[in-house]
């Protein structure tokens, strides 16, 4: 089979660089697509064309806009399966996650379609000589950089909000799994987008991405990846004083308390680490649990792990593999260290079986009596690793939920309401789920975290507000001559 070559996409045309990447299915390690490996050029020509179509897509009717994104909604949806076999391929998910990004992807667009009819600006009250209005005017070019866990919901989310809300894009994917979203910003243009309007850039991210997050061209951007990279790329915005969203990284919690009913929890206690293969930023990497239930709830979850069916992403499995060979060495070294200092229960190892030649799969891993200062308590492995803690009461609950650098959402399980309340004031995090794991939420929950876990929210009416700015209008009025 002949690789494709995939060049980026700039004002509705092709355009190729010198160097090119390869692109690699996870569940085999086979060479999928080469791709334009942009360098500054390309990305400012691109910018270049964001640009020139940024007046007329800024003025056209707010109406106009919203039938595009409609339309685009509706055609992802006409692709579906051929979206979700792409994305399966690119990222080792489980051909059923897939399909769940493809809808939640067409969700954004139809989300923000309806959104952008309902977002205005206020008229401020202040006497009868001035009438004081806002408006919500977009701040132009917006630069999206994004990771390779989630490229159809991730280029969604962003993409929707940003063009909704009059901004013209450019898109730089990770070098892991760019496929959709440049497969998406062709069926842009087909579906009557202006041509400039969604342009991407593929590329490495020291060289694309370094150079649309420094580029001064840019007028807003969203990063979504690690808290290393966030930091190089809020440091480059800061040169520019370009305003900046960081959707990073996490250390969610599970926090089950004895009155919890374990059979409706462990189901969805077990999918918020194994979804995706763990690489969710939102995972439920941590369960935090009575010390009464801590041992029925390992037993419970060992048993869950035992069963989980590893297999090729596209075959659809409960797990496929981890998005390369780099990260499964680094899951292996973190688990390596974690079994120095915590009990092992299952997993640790590469899984062996049929179908597994090849890819960069890891068994499901799970660690009990970890102690909340432990590495695998605290930092982010991005793997199939889960930590257990037991906890005495609901302030230690708290404490220790909140006793990591991250602080992207988390979930109480209990049917103790007045408790469920108290401990989500308590929560730093920025989403809080009770007696359910919303791994993100649906696309009108505002998403995003505090501490290192980044600022500002994408999806939502917040994040069709973040890719606004605010201009005051003060007009003094006068009575008729
Ligand atoms: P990463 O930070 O390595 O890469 C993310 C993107 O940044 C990629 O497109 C990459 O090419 C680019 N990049 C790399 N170096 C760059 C540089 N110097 N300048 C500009 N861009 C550069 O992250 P990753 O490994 O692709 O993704 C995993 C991380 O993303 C995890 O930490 C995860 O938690 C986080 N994540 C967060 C969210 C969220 O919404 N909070 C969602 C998904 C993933």
């Amino acid at each position: 089979m002949s690789i494709p070559t995939i060049p980026a996409f700039v004002a509705g045309e092709s355009v190729d660089a010198d160097d090119h990447f390869e692109t690699l299915d996870p569940s085999t390690g086979e060479v999928l697509a080469r791709l334009a490996a942009c360098g500054p050029d390309q990305v400012d020509a691109a910018v270049g064309a964001a640009r020139a179509a940024l007046p007329g897509w800024r003025d056209t009717p707010v109406a106009e806009r919203s039938r595009l994104l409609s339309a685009f909604a509706t055609r992802i949806r006409t692709d579906a399966d051929e979206l979700a076999d792409l994305e399966s391929h690119d990222t080792g998910k489980p051909r059923s996650q897939a399909a769940v990004d493809v809808e939640q992807c067409a969700q954004y667009f139809e989300f923000a379609a309806g959104a952008i009819r309902v977002l205005h600006g206020d008229v401020i009250p202040t006497g009868p000589d001035t009438l004081a209005y806002t408006r919500r005017e977009p701040h132009g070019v917006a630069g999206v950089i994004i990771p390779w866990n989630y490229p159809l919901q991730i280029t969604g989310r962003t993409v929707s909000a940003a063009v909704a809300t009059g901004n013209t894009v450019v898109l730089k994917p990770a070098e892991e799994a760019p496929l959709t979203p440049m497969r998406l910003a062709r069926t842009a243009l087909e579906v009557g987008f202006p041509p400039g309007v969604f342009n991407a850039v593929p590329g490495i991210g020291e060289v694309a991405g370094a150079a649309l997050a420094a580029h001064p061209g840019i007028d807003h951007l969203s990063f979504t990846g690690s808290v290393a990279v966030g930091r190089l790329v809020g440091t480059a915005a800061a040169q520019t004083f370009t305003p900046l969203t960081l959707e990073l990284g996490g250390k969610s919690p599970n926090i089950v308390f004895a009155d919890a009913d374990l059979d409706d929890a462990v189901p969805t206690i077990v999918g918020s680490i194994l979804q995706n293969a763990g690489q969710t930023c939102s995972a439920g990497s941590r369960l935090l649990v009575a010390r009464e239930r801590h041992d029925e709830l390992v037993d419970r979850v060992r048993t869950a792990f035992a069963s989980t069916r590893i297999g090729p992403g596209p075959d659809d499995p409960d797990l496929g593999p981890l998005i390369s060979a780099d990260q499964r060495d680094r899951v292996a070294g973190m688990v390596a260290d974690a079994a120095r200092e915590s009990r092992l229960v299952t997993g640790g190892t590469v899984p062996e079986g049929d179908g597994l030649a090849g890819g960069f799969y890891w068994a499901p891993t799970l660690f009990a009596d970890v102690d909340p200062g432990a590495t695998v308590a605290r930092e982010e492995v991005f793997g199939p690793v889960l930590a257990t803690t037991a906890f005495d009461d609901p302030a230690d609950a708290a404490r220790i939920a909140n006793g990591t650098d991250y602080g992207l959402i988390a979930a109480i399980w209990t049917r103790d309401v007045d408790r469920a309340h108290w401990l989500a004031h308590q929560l730093d995090v920025g989403q809080v789920y009770v007696n359910s794991y919303g791994a993100g939420g649906g696309v009108a929950f505002p998403f995003g975290g505090v501490k290192h876990s980044g600022h500002g929210r994408e999806k939502g009416m917040e994040s069709l507000v973040g890719y606004t700015r605010t201009k005051t209008v003060a007009v003094r009025t006068r009575p008729p001559a």
